[in-house]
């Protein structure tokens, strides 16, 4: 008796992924203006008359690059971008606490 074995290969079909890439968050850096995922930048924004560094900050926020945080923030405050970003008045105290509270972040990175 001989048993025939049907040979069947075993095709094993991977349901290819194309390439969907979780859409990350991208905002703009208010130096720079280079778009990037939220991951890579900073935000800020004006709470009790501060400028706070942080994304739970409430109202308009301001995103910088992290990684040229203290690049952009000049660029930004140059251009008086901060003052639109945030759309109100900024006084040059707030972006000097800013400015200190950014570089801060770098340390400890
Ligand atoms: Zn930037």
């Amino acid at each position: 008796m001989v048993r025939a074995m049907p040979v069947t290969k075993r095709h094993q079909q991977t349901p290819r992924k194309s390439k969907v890439a979780k859409t990350a968050p991208e905002r703009t850096c208010i130096g720079c203006r280079t778009r990037r995922p939220t991951a890579d930048l900073v935000r800020f924004g004006s709470a009790d008359g501060h400028l706070k560094i942080g994304q739970t900050v409430s109202g308009r926020g301001a995103w910088l690059c992290a990684e040229t945080v203290d690049q952009c923030f000049e660029t930004a405050r140059k251009r008086n971008a901060v003052v639109r970003a945030l759309r109100q008045d900024v006084t040059d105290a707030q972006l000097d606490q800013l400015a200190e509270a950014l570089s801060d972040t770098k340390d400890s990175g």
